[in-house]
């Protein structure tokens, strides 16, 4: 009886499971053709410091899938799509050489330009059955937004983005130095359905000192109350932390994040008999688009256009 079921399941596995990845494999990339649009990007690979030269629709199906989860929504993936868009061909357009890869127009290094996938990472990190699917998708968020960009008074935007708000985007002139004003603070409620919407990150007083250069330490814990350790100052428009006091140090937001790898400024804590543990909301600067907001505005039927123009105010979606 268990011989007869053990070959029953193994013939269901080899049925529905083995069988069509073995088909899947052997099939060629899903045929969907990509418009080149006559543009061929220059991309300098992180890894192996090589340029290559691609078309501009394939070197953004690479873009979103190294910059999205290929699980979102299709219409969060077109609205990635035509921000990856943008983003590339002002950085093609742009008359100032980069210090960094002066014989490139982008680089695959996230931190410095944009996030990259080749196929075969996609396959390394989706497997195959999921790369098919996942691999059409993404390609079909470039296809469908194909050529379209994101202008403000005519000229290209900044379309910054960050994997999830604290419920609120923030406004450019709190982290950086400039302001558009079509990067304003606008609400983001669909922020808190995210995995990365609260986090914890604990530091001794120790490890505090070392890496703010603060003197808690050495203060007697009895004679430590929460508001001669830390305080916030001051806020921003989005009512994250501006500035911050620790110990006898200020600091801004954000840099007290970078000095502590936080995950973002809307910082609140908790104190601990030898340390802090701060407690932040969202996943990144929360400047433009939220990635799991335009996902979570998509589940309620928004397509990529309004998702576009809820993050970045009074601009206009159009053929380049
Ligand atoms: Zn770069």
């Amino acid at each position: 009886m268990r011989k007869t079921f053990f070959w029953l399941l193994l013939g269901c596995l080899v049925v529905l499971v083995i069988l069509p990845s073995l088909i899947l494999t052997l099939r060629h990339e899903p045929k969907i053709e990509i418009k080149n649009l006559g543009v061929g990007i220059r991309v300098k690979m992180q890894d192996s410091g090589k340029v290559v030269v691609m078309p501009l629709e394939e070197y953004l199906v690479g873009v979103i899938a190294g910059e999205m989860p290929a699980v979102f929504q299709l219409e969060a993936l077109k609205a990635q799509a035509v921000a990856a868009r943008t983003y590339t061909l002002k950085k093609v357009t742009s008359d100032a050489s980069n210090s960094m890869h002066p014989n490139a127009d982008i680089c695959t290094d996230a931190s410095h330009c944009q996030a990259w996938m080749s196929k075969t990472d996609m396959r390394r990190r989706w497997g195959i059955i999921d790369y098919w699917r996942y691999y059409s998708k993404v390609k079909k968020a470039v296809e469908e937004t194909a050529g379209l960009v994101a202008t403000y008074n005519g000229r290209l935007i900044e379309p910054v983005y960050h994997s999830t708000s604290s419920g609120r985007t923030e406004e450019a002139s709190e982290v950086w130095k400039y302001s558009f004003s079509y990067l304003q603070s606008v609400p983001s409620r669909w922020d808190a359905q995210s995995p990365r919407f609260n986090n914890a990150t604990s530091f001794t007083f120790q490890e505090l000192d070392m890496r703010l250069g603060t003197n808690i330490s050495a203060v007697p814990v009895s004679s430590l109350n929460s508001q001669s350790l830390i305080k916030i100052l001051a806020k921003t428009v989005s009512g994250r932390a501006k500035t911050i006091k620790i110990g006898a140090r200020t600091f801004s937001g954000t840099e007290l994040r970078r000095l502590l790898d936080l995950s973002s400024t809307d910082i609140n804590w908790t104190i601990k008999q030898n340390g802090i543990v701060f407690l932040t909301q969202g996943y990144g600067h929360g400047v433009g688009m939220s990635q799991y907001g335009a996902n979570g505005m998509a589940k309620e039927g928004k397509d990529f256009k309004e998702i576009l123009a809820h993050y970045y105010r009074g601009i206009s979606i159009e053929t380049w």
